[in-house]
């Protein structure tokens, strides 16, 4: 008798274990994709998100831009997580749902309901493109988008999987659909004339920035590009689909945030130079500039006056606003080693950083500024990671992801949530220069007060003896802890005789 590939049990997911959903996604025929995902998003130390679905990265980019309707088809509860969250978020419009079962699923019918739901929503007067996301199961179990039309009246079809078993991060995920998307629009203005991007200056170089960047830092840069020469190409994720074909036009493209592999690639792929790092602070602003404006093939001396007028503002605006406290930093964003080094910069002790993301080579001007410095930088950082070293150093301020602030505020630390901080202010040029030592500042004016609310619920249950409705602190059953550490230990046993 045949034996029967590894199927993925439609109630698998984030805990199905991913050898199994890997093995299934294989045997399934996704070999390939598997292994494009393993190529740009290399696993750490970590092999499943530490954070929330990754598919919520592909989710908000489609749901950003204008023109763009996005179907998950994946496993109901998955949808439910990832519609809420959107919403939480402020999406303002449906996100579609293909649903599925055990019969749809393996019978390929899930596949022909995709294409009812793409042929129904692709309607020209609506939308530029409609994009479906695999989420786990469907992509452990082959269901394949590659088979969906190209393009149906002229609305482009955009089918990619994003397993939580194969993209580590959501900030990845966001690649995933920018980078599939800026495919197709290089193919088609390669095939082509294609649509006018809006606010086309003709004989203007552009700078693509790529990376999500808080609102004011794209004008900001701007500036900091304008005695140049240069302005901003639309950026990446685009927010409508011409922006694509204006951010490809560019003279060079930036990878603000250095995890855009797929995108990058694109860049590359359309001839187009691909400089690392970010205008933080004087020193990365200096050799960003110059960066910039020798990939843009420019001379000296209009580079120089880019320099002359941005790093006097920006040295102003730090002596103006020193740090005097001892941080550590981690997130998810991509953007944390920028993040520390403007930090640093200012004046912060900081020993430690972690970032999710991996390495690649558009950080690796950051990594050699701060390992210079003595900051150890921790790439796909797992929260472990994260919490070992905030223990350890025990910082006047803690910066880092909800699990870890939650973890600082038991011991007393301030700490700030990475997200908020730098979703809600400027980082770049003299405006983020400013931005960050308010906010320090005040955070770290809190720490008398965090110690005594610490000492306030000093005895009150915590970690798993924490919750409601207890009159007292919540006890064991007699017993409980000695028997399950024997339950484990003979179960440990168990494994090892199976394995020799
Ligand atoms: S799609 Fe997201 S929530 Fe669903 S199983 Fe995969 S990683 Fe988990």
């Amino acid at each position: 008798m045949d034996t029967l590939p590894p199927q993925a049990a439609p109630e698998a997911g984030c805990h199905g274990g991913r050898d199994t959903m890997l093995a299934a996604a294989q045997a399934a025929g996704k070999t390939e994709t598997m292994a494009g995902l393993m190529r740009d998003y290399p696993r750490g130390p970590h092999d499943q998100p530490q954070s929330m679905c990754p598919a919520f990265g592909s989710l908000r980019v489609g749901l950003r831009m204008r023109r763009v309707a996005t179907i998950l088809s994946g496993s109901a509860c998955c949808v439910y997580g990832l519609t809420f969250t959107s919403h939480f978020y402020g999406a303002r419009r449906s996100v579609g749902y293909v649903p599925f079962n055990s019969e749809t699923l393996v019978t390929g019918r899930l596949f022909e309901d995709i294409r009812e739901a793409v042929q129904e929503t692709a309607k020209p007067a609506d939308y530029d493109a409609v994009v479906v996301i695999n989420l786990c199961v469907p992509t452990a179990s082959g269901v394949p988008l590659d088979l969906l039309p190209r393009q149906i009246d002229g609305v482009r079809i955009i089918g990619i999987d994003v397993p939580g078993f194969g993209v580590p991060t959501h900030a990845e995920a966001k690649d995933v659909l920018a980078g599939a998307m800026l495919r197709t629009a290089r193919q088609e203005a390669e095939a082509g004339p294609v649509a006018r991007p809006q606010g086309l200056v003709e004989g203007e170089p552009t700078i693509a920035l790529i990376g999500e960047l808080f609102p004011a830092d794209p004008v900001g840069i701007g500036a900091l590009l304008q005695p140049m020469g240069l302005s901003v190409a639309p950026q990446t994720p685009a927010r409508e689909w011409r922006d694509l074909y204006g951010a490809l036009d560019c003279v060079a493209a930036a990878a603000v945030h250095p995890f855009y592999t797929a995108s990058i690639r694109e860049f590359r792929a359309a001839g187009r130079p691909v400089v690392g790092s970010g205008p933080v602070g004087v020193e990365g602003t200096l050799a960003w500039l110059e960066a910039v404006g020798q990939a843009a093939n420019l001379p000296a001396s209009r580079i120089g006056l880019a320099t002359a007028r941005a790093l006097p503002a920006i040295q102003g605006a730090l002596g103006a606003n020193p740090i005097r406290a001892r941080i550590t930093l981690s997130g998810y964003e991509g953007s944390e080693l920028l993040v520390a080094r403007l930090l640093v910069e200012a004046g912060a002790e900081l020993p430690y950083v972690g970032t999710a993301c991996p390495r690649t080579e558009w950080s690796e001007a950051d990594r050699a500024w701060l390992q210079a410095r003595g900051v150890h930088v921790q790439y796909r950082a797992s929260l472990e990671q994260d919490v070992a070293a905030m223990e350890e150093v025990r910082p006047d301020l803690a910066i880092g992801t909800t699990p870890l602030v939650q973890r600082a505020k038991e011991l007393g630390i301030p700490a700030l949530y990475f997200t908020n901080m730098v979703s809600a202010r400027p980082l770049f040029g003299p405006a983020g220069a400013a931005s960050m030592a308010a906010i320090v500042a005040a955070q770290t004016r809190g720490r008398e007060r965090f110690g005594r609310m610490v000492s306030f619920f000093e005895g009150v249950g915590t970690r798993d003896g924490a919750g409601y409705g207890f009159a007292g602190k919540p006890a064991d059953p007699p017993g409980f802890r000695e028997r399950q550490r024997k339950l484990r230990a003979a179960r440990a046993k168990a494994e090892e005789a199976v394995g020799s």
